[in-house]
């Protein structure tokens, strides 16, 4: 009888086999309890918040020990919302005004700011919902006089829960935790960036599938395909066994190469680059072996602040990553704010589809002197280094026109103060829209490049919401309606000697390494810790055998027999 299996998002890679444990938090409720001495309720309060900011505090620097500053910093951002002055303020009034309890009024505080969050039908505001009730969570346990509980695990365990928070997945004793598992959550919620960055397999968006993980229950876990083996039978068990190990020796050997350039059989040079959000995880990217960064996705410096950082903060942090990077190119893409990432500073009337309204370059129209300011801090931070500058969401030729003259007129205003501005900056913009995808021939005769997004390029092709776990199968980029896409964006650019990359997750996925290297891309741009093993993978093919796997991949009816293929083509060539 063959093994059943159930599938989810695939949300942290990696193969895990173990017995399975249920983890519900339960939840602690504050009932209404008017109180006749406020001062003290007051006190209370700040007592709590106290206490609840060490704690924090303790898995910030925990965190930052094991898995690196930039995903600590989620605790920060925890620690950011203790001192929210529109939360605190609406909490104290509540006790002032309606003599609320402490517990109560900051309950009903936290609930109406979550709910404020997930009403904008938005994933990544959605997932900082989560991170303010887990924060919600942990002071009322304080106000209430709770211990904080502590799993004990004996045995290498899989978590299955129905949401994890953060500080949660940060708690779990990860010598014994082998994957977690959840209903909800897609692979941009927090638990899902740690459970990466603690390099262990998770799956997300199970749904209703979650009943069917009773405790105890063995299963094989693959962070690969998103797919859950229950109670499998011996020889599947033993298959997996062996296909971990070999895994992890893979690994090891491709961390050891990571440090040398990635040349294909017969000598095609692949650049191997990374995607980053700040100057933190320029260490992690060298360690990989980055030979650049593919994407700095500028964004991140935009959001979850009340103001847009200034010129000199840009600069430094800029200048910061360019000089990191040890003259290596670094693409800088402009903020791409809009659709999952809004910023409170840039408002953007309420639009029924965000992803097909405001965002990137449409909304950097809008806000000249935002843009000029980037373009600033960017020209002054490209000084004697390889800058590359992209716009992100470009649609039409007139965009890149007028996003040509901004860049001039950050040029001039600079000259007219006297500073110094970076020379030979390259000139790119993603291809994330199919529009800019078919009119290539057209877009590259304005560029020095492009550098193809396919995570939105596969949303608006196939019509599927990349934010929405439900529809999430449809949302496949190795469709081959993406694959064709992709394969005349390159033929468009190498007609006129511009240079392709690729800097959306498929460029990490080693199975469709080969695809994309026999569609042409000469950069290929990836989370840090995807780096070693696409090394390993160009080291594997010759331009022609890649170029044979492509074309036949462009001729399957659909993703899933793209998928099929792949696998196998990665059988003949000894990979799995
Ligand atoms: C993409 O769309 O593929 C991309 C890399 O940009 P982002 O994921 O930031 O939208
Ligand atoms: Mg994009």
């Amino acid at each position: 009888m063959p093994t059943k299996a159930i599938r989810g998002i695939a949300a942290s890679p990696g193969i895990a086999i173990g017995p399975i444990l249920r983890y519900e938090a339960a939840k602690l409720v504050a009932n209404q309890h008017y109180t006749s001495d406020i001062p003290h309720e007051l006190l209370h309060l700040e007592e709590a918040l106290t206490q609840a900011r060490q704690e924090i505090h303790g898995f910030y620097e925990q965190a930052k020990q094991t898995i690196g500053t930039q995903e600590g910093a989620i605790f920060e951002a925890h620690e950011a919302f203790l001192n929210d002055p529109a939360l605190l303020e609406q909490v104290h009034t509540a006790i002032q005004q309606q003599s609320s309890s402490a517990a109560f009024a900051w309950q009903e505080g936290i609930e109406r700011y979550a709910n404020q969050l997930r009403l904008l039908h938005d994933e990544y505001l959605a997932a900082r919902a989560t991170d303010l009730e887990d924060v919600g969570q942990r002071v009322l346990r304080i106000l209430q006089g709770g211990q904080e509980q502590a799993l004990r695990l004996t045995e290498p365990t899989i978590i299955v829960a129905t949401d994890l928070t953060p500080s949660e997945t940060v708690r779990f004793d990860t010598q014994m935790v082998c994957a977690f598992c959840t209903a909800t959550g897609t692979p941009t919620s927090h638990a899902a960036i740690l459970a990466k960055a603690l390099g262990i397999p998770a799956i997300t968006g199970l749904g209703s599938d979650l009943a069917q993980l009773a405790d105890g229950l063995q299963v094989i876990v693959d962070g690969n395909t998103g797919e859950i083996l229950l109670a499998p039978d011996a020889e599947t068990l033993e298959r997996y066994r062996l296909h971990a190990q070999i895994q992890t020796q893979k690994q090891r050997i491709a961390l050891e190469a990571s440090h040398q350039p990635a040349f294909t059989l017969d000598g095609k040079h692949v650049e191997i680059v990374a995607n980053i959000n700040s100057p933190d995880q320029v260490a992690e990217a060298l360690t990989y072996g980055a030979e650049g960064v593919g994407l700095l996705r500028t964004e991140f410096l935009f959001l979850e602040r009340a103001t847009a950082p200034t010129e000199e903060e840009q600069f430094g942090i800029y200048r910061a990553i360019l000089t990191g990077m040890h003259q290596q190119p670094v693409v800088v893409r402009t903020f791409d704010i809009g659709g999952d990432k809004p910023a409170p500073y840039m408002p953007v009337a309420e639009e029924m589809n965000p992803f097909l309204g405001v965002r990137g370059i449409r909304l950097a129209l809008t806000q000249k002197e935002l843009l000029q300011t980037q373009l600033r801090a960017l020209l002054r931070a490209g000084v004697g280094q390889q800058l590359r500058i992209m716009f992100p969401m470009v649609s039409s030729s007139e965009e890149i026109d007028v996003l040509r003259e901004h860049l001039m007129e950050a040029r001039k205003t600079l000259e007219e103060r006297q500073i110094a501005a970076a020379a030979n900056v390259q000139i790119g913009i993603m291809i994330e829209v199919p529009a800019a995808a078919l009119m290539a021939d057209v877009l590259a005769e304005q560029v020095d490049f492009f550098s193809i997004g396919t995570n939105d390029l596969t949303q608006y092709t196939l019509a599927a919401d990349r934010t929405n776990e439900a529809i999430a199968p449809f949302a496949d980029a190795l469709h081959p309606a993406v694959l064709r896409l992709i394969d005349s964006v390159c033929k468009a650019a190498h007609a006129r000697q511009r240079w392709v990359g690729l800097c959306g997750e498929l460029g990490g996925d080693p199975l469709a390494l080969p695809v994309l290297l026999g569609l042409g891309l000469d950069e290929l741009s990836m989370a840090p810790k995807a780096i070693p093993l696409c090394k390993q993978q160009v080291r594997l093919y010759s331009q022609e055998q890649a170029h044979e796997i492509a074309q036949q991949a462009l001729k399957k009816r659909n993703a899933a027999e793209v998928r099929a293929y792949l696998k196998a083509c990665s059988h003949t060539i000894g990979d799995h």
